[in-house]
């Protein structure tokens, strides 16, 4: 569901993107990331869970694209995507996929061009430590709470 009119969908040659129509300030809510919830990933839909993918059947929100270091973020409180910064018309709107996707379906090379772009997007699981740290400000639920189990190691004394 479109919370904003300042975004459209723009038809590219090598896919689509959404992008800003009218200047955007920081902490805009721009979609809210609705639709059915699916056992299956695909190219489209976002993890929420460990088997629960929301699909956006023809939603726009389908067509924001990845970037390493994006200018919207997810809030998981809501399901809305809100910008992190403020976003200029022309620039398209971007959040980073491994900050919801354990693995994702359909890996893929990102150009960004940001100095620590990942180059090959495959979901959260193939990040080093470094990498994991760095998002994890942007991390959905699920992915945090798999960071902290798996980052952490635990703190209860053996009984033994
Ligand atoms: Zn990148």
């Amino acid at each position: 569901m479109l919370l904003t009119e300042k975004v459209k969908r723009i038809v590219g040659p090598f896919g689509d993107s959404i992008n800003c129509v009218t200047d955007i300030r920081s902490a805009e809510r721009i979609f809210r990331l609705s639709g059915q919830v699916v056992a299956q990933p695909s190219k489209y839909t976002i993890q929420q869970w460990e088997s629960e993918h929301l699909s956006p059947d023809g939603a726009l929100w389908a067509s924001v694209n990845h970037a390493c270091i994006p200018n919207c973020t997810i809030d998981f409180e809501t399901w809305e995507l809100v910008s992190r910064s403020p976003i200029r018309v022309g620039e398209e709107i971007s959040f980073n996929y491994n900050s919801t996707e354990w693995e994702i379906s359909s890996p893929f090379n990102c150009a960004c061009g940001s100095p620590n772009c990942g180059q090959v997007i495959r979901g959260f699981r193939y990040l080093d430590g470094a990498q994991r740290g760095d998002l994890r400000a942007l991390l959905s639920p699920y992915l945090r709470s798999l960071f902290f189990t798996t980052d952490q190691p635990s703190r209860v004394a053996s009984p033994y």
